[in-house]
């Protein structure tokens, strides 16, 4: 069952760190440390977007 619990898991999927969470009302963020992912989550819409690699 590791494939599922990774699947819910909140670490980057390339370095496996832990992804930070930032929550401001609108949105949820979820990020790499070291930036190789992201992902955010507008619940109000039931939206979420997944960056990789961006830039900041
Ligand atoms: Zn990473």
């Amino acid at each position: 069952m590791s494939w599922f619990k990774k699947l819910f898991s909140n670490v980057c999927p390339e370095c496996e760190a832990p992804l930070t969470c930032d929550e401001n009302g609108v949105c949820c963020t979820k990020m790499c440390p070291h930036g190789h992912y992201k992902e955010e989550t507008y619940c109000s819409l039931g939206v979420s977007i997944v960056y990789d690699k961006y830039d900041m």
